[in-house]
């Protein structure tokens, strides 16, 4: 083909891609557009997961009538009038890209009333083009009806996913808008149900207490710090290191107001939590930096969705130090004196590969045994549901065989016939077998064992479930609701009975046996957390699985009677934990006798 301009229309459809992506990029910037009006008030709307309808009202500025075909035009913008003024964006848009990408792949209509004309203006457009314009009687503010998104691009509407996916995406933008902007009362309806609704009483703790719920709010931490050197102000609420999730979704943060993903700046603050923060578990957090416009550059994505700050190391050092200030004041952090590095384990598994587990057992140390601890699956998480809670039950679900169990491989470092010699700091078993002794953390070890028979059990029709006496009513964020709402059947097949209850809620009926006295409702919303995310942690470990095992899992500080390590044990044996690609915290910790026999000079 010989090379020519691509025709408008073409071009616009290429153009819209970029900015918008998905229904929710359309909200996104639609929302942005009603607050750089000056919205106090905005109301999003959608059916279908946006792909229906959506609809934005506000009680912003209004567009002036003589200027609504303008606003449809790509580079049409009233926030920047030359290249200088890139250099110091106090808008949230500034790109004129948003309302001709939006227009160009939908149908709409657009109400507005800008103060200074005597009446408001309706304007119809279809792929672009204006199809009708009428006067109109309605109040100062504009309101935007997106029908339709993507009709003419069936391309994009392959990779979407289902409405109550998209919708539980539009939710979360629209909590991150909410957590920007308390100053701002906003309200998005789904369906015809109210979903969120904030106050914009300006106080962020009643804007995150929506999102959270008044639990996670009233037990936020405040921080406010500012910089003289970097210009900067870093404030907001952080959870303390016992509320936390198992996926990063609770780390907001706004540069400015923008909502940004940044992650040199989450790993900042989730530094300032170590060491009391548990491995694959992640805090929530809200944070504002506050800095010149003229430091930032928000030109740098398409969505606008990362910026570049000048003095970036500084102010991400100014809320790594307010973060951890903040957490030592509520409560002294455990110091962890010279931890082992899962890099330095004489493991030749850690490199990635499967592990044959078959170090020298003279190699002079104690040989980890490692099983996977997956990032952002299930991770310990003794921390957050309190080490008080009793033990479970270790003999309440049958064991489950592997098919392709493989005839055994003699080999020192694989726990048989387990003697139990005690348990240690109620957190770890000691037990003695053929290849020495052996130090077994129990929750981890049981995580694993649990882990493994949910996974089997999958497959089986009618899984055990148990009816609670009580049922439990949680509270969930929008997103988390859409998971449920879209893979509650994956739920079902494991045993739970929950449905939804109210427009914020879901209920729990019935949960797995084995599951009966966790803490039911942090269970439901990493279960939860677990089915918005991929269901693959990138090591490949089942995310609800892994989840699920670990709030079943006898906790670090469950004291154990003698019966309950033995059944541990038993199961231990049976589980074939070593096929696991090794990283993160080890089950089993081996000592073998020929080490005891050194460091005693028996050799
Ligand atoms: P940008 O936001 O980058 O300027 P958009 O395409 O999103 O570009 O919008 C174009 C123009 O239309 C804006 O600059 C603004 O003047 C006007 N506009 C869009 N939405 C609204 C609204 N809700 N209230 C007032 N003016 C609006
Ligand atoms: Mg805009």
């Amino acid at each position: 083909m010989p090379i020519r301009l691509l025709d408008p229309e073409v071009a616009q459809k290429i153009a819209a891609g970029e900015v918008v992506e998905r229904p929710s990029s359309a909200v996104k910037e639609l929302v942005e557009n009603a607050l750089d009006a000056g919205a106090r008030q905005v109301q999003v709307e959608i059916r279908s997961g946006g792909l229906g309808l959506i609809r934005v009202t506000d009680d912003g500025s209004g567009i002036p009538a003589a200027e609504v075909e303008l606003a449809f035009l790509r580079h049409a913008t009233s926030k920047l009038s030359s290249a200088a003024d890139l250099t110091s964006i106090q808008t949230l848009g500034f790109r004129g890209e948003a309302l001709a990408s939006v227009a160009a792949v939908s149908r709409i209509t657009l109400y507005t009333h800008h103060a200074d004309d005597d009446l408001g203006v309706t304007l119809t457009l279809e792929a672009g083009q204006v199809v009708e314009r009428k006067p109109w009687a309605g109040p100062i503010g504009t309101a935007i009806l997106v029908r339709n998104l993507f009709f003419n691009v069936p391309a994009r509407l392959k990779f979407l996913r289902s409405a109550a996916g998209e919708a539980g995406q539009i939710g979360h933008v629209i909590e991150q808008f909410a957590l920007g902007h308390p100053d701002v009362r906003f309200r998005f309806v789904n369906e015809g149900r109210r979903v969120l609704e904030t106050p914009g009483s300006g106080d962020l703790r009643d804007a995150l207490r929506q999102v959270y719920g008044s639990e996670i709010a009233d037990a936020m931490v405040a921080i406010d710090d500012t910089s003289e050197s970097s210009h900067a102000r870093v404030w907001g609420l952080i959870s303390t290191p016992q509320v936390t999730r198992s996926n990063r979704s609770g780390l907001s943060f706004f540069v400015n107001r923008r909502c940004i993903s940044n992650l040199s700046l989450g790993y900042a603050v989730e530094e300032a939590y170590r060491p009391a923060l548990l491995p694959g578990r992640h805090p929530i957090v809200a944070l504002h930096l506050e800095v010149p416009p003229t430091e930032v550059d928000c030109n740098v994505h398409p969505t606008k969705a990362e910026v570049r700050i000048v003095n970036e190391r500084a102010i991400h050092g100014l809320a790594h130090r307010a973060v951890r200030a903040a957490l030592l004041e509520v409560a002294p952090l455990p110091e962890v004196g010279a931890p082992l590095e899962p890099a330095s384990w004489p493991n030749p598994g850690v490199g990635g590969q499967e592990s044959g587990v078959s170090d020298d057992p003279a190699s002079g140390r104690l040989d980890a045994w490692v099983s996977r601890q997956d990032d952002s699956g299930a991770g310990g998480s003794e921390g957050d549901t309190g080490a008080t809670s009793p033990p479970r039950p270790l003999a309440d679900s049958p064991t489950s065989r592997h098919p392709d169990s493989r005839p055994p491989i003699p080999d020192p470092f694989r726990p048989t016939a387990l003697r139990p010699v005690g348990q240690v700091q109620n957190t770890y078993i000691v037990a003695e077998g053929a290849g020495g002794i052996y130090f077994i953390d129990q929750h981890t070890a049981h995580e694993r064992i649990l882990y493994e028979e949910i996974v089997a059990q999958r497959s089986a029709p009618n899984a055990p479930s148990q009816a609670l006496l009580a049922p439990v009513v949680v509270q969930l964020n929008a997103r988390q609701r859409a998971a449920l709402t879209e893979h509650g059947a994956a739920l079902t097949r494991l045993g739970f009975d929950v449905e939804e209850f109210g427009p914020d809620a879901f209920v729990l009926r019935a949960v797995p046996p084995r599951l009966v006295r966790a803490d039911l409702a942090q269970a439901l919303r990493d279960a939860a957390d677990a089915l918005a995310g991929d269901a693959l942690a990138p090591d490949g470990t089942d995310r609800l699985a892994a989840t699920l095992a670990c709030h079943s899992a006898v906790r670090a500080g469950d004291s154990l009677t003698p019966t309950e390590i033995a059944t541990l044990l038993a199961r231990l044996e049976e589980t074939d934990v070593s096929r696991y690609c090794p990283h993160g915290r080890p089950v089993v910790v081996h000592l073998s006798v020929s080490q005891l026999e050194r460091d005693f000079h028996r050799r």
